[in-house]
């Protein structure tokens, strides 16, 4: 939104200090800095309030909240955090987009959390801030940037052998579009590793894509968590950005009106997504993930068994 403080944080147009930042959500210092560590986990995506955010972006923010929260008890030497939401003016929101509050606590750190935290100036620092703020005071560094430093999150890593979920990286390509076609899926879980792949003479990079995804899940039990992770836009934007709502809703056809491509495909993954706890994450493809790499090698390898 054109006006919006934090959409325009979003975009970079305002600088804030990053602490964390996924597909859904991005988390930054609050720059009232009057707790140390105060932090705002906002959606990228512009919803006016808690109340107006869709499901999916709403549980990504506070599995967000749940990461930081974490990672600031388990690796930055807090105790606990507490987490609050102000949803319209009468609650004292004054940012109309949509964000959660978290702040870092330490045992006996006596700092008083309200909706509206106490300013700078009025409490007391010995009793409200850690020392490490006043540490900092002589470095040429500002304090949040100090504090960020301190704070924010490693890059996550690639997620394998995730205890209670299945990992399952997939990748499709084509030589030509439309071409002779592969696709790979590799399902990770307590430590098995399951390497799926096949190809189509011809057929398009997006279809193979989403084979990968579904021949892949259609190697998980029904009821099962199951974390793909794969470089297409298309397939996950489909599910985080809602565009399978959209196409249902308009009986699969698309905005200009055509019937959905790939649409047999498309209700093929829907069901398998319908029967397990899906949750699609975009990874860049190309670049330094072990697992997108393979897949994408796997894939090829099918693309050249049907030129032979
Ligand atoms: P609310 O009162 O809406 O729950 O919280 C909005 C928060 O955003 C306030 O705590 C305020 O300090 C913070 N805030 C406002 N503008 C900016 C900004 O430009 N950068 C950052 N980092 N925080 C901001
Ligand atoms: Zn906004």
């Amino acid at each position: 939104m054109k006006d919006c403080i934090f959409c325009k944080i979003v975009s970079g147009e305002i600088p804030c200090f990053k602490i964390y930042e996924d597909d859904f959500v991005l988390a930054f210092l609050d720059i009232e800095n009057d707790a140390y560590g105060h932090t705002l986990v906002i959606s990228k995506k512009h919803y006016e309030s808690l109340v107006t955010c869709d499901g999916t972006t709403l549980s990504r923010v506070f599995d967000a909240v749940k990461k930081i929260g974490n990672h600031y008890v388990k690796n930055c030497g807090f105790d606990g955090f507490n987490v609050f939401n102000n949803t319209s003016a009468a609650a004292a929101q004054s940012v109309m987009h949509f964000h959660v509050h978290i702040i870092p606590r330490k045992e006996n750190d006596n700092i008083i959390v309200s909706n509206r935290m106490i300013g700078k100036g009025e409490f007391n620092e010995a009793d409200g801030k850690l020392e490490s703020l006043t540490i900092c005071k002589n470095t040429e560094k500002t304090e949040l940037e100090q504090v960020c430093e301190k704070l924010r999150m490693p890059q996550e890593k690639v997620v394998l052998d995730d205890e209670n979920c299945v990992v399952l990286y997939t990748d499709g390509a084509c030589s030509g579009n439309p071409g002779a076609g592969g696709w790979a899926a590799i399902l990770s879980h307590k430590g098995v590793v399951k390497t799926l792949s096949g190809g189509e003479k011809d057929t398009t990079n997006n279809r193979m894509e989403l084979l990968g995804v579904i021949n892949g899940l259609e190697a998980t039990k029904k009821g099962e968590t199951v974390k793909v992770f794969s470089d297409s836009a298309y397939v996950v934007n489909a599910f985080n950005q809602n565009w399978i709502e959209n196409w249902q809703r308009k009986g699969w056809h698309s905005a200009s009106g055509g019937e959905v491509l790939n649409k047999e495909l498309w209700l093929k993954l829907v069901a398998l997504v319908k029967e397990r706890d899906v949750e699609f994450n975009k990874v860049k493809g190309h670049s330094d993930n072990a697992l997108n790499n393979r897949c994408d090698a796997l894939a090829r390898e099918e693309v050249a068994k049907l030129q032979e």
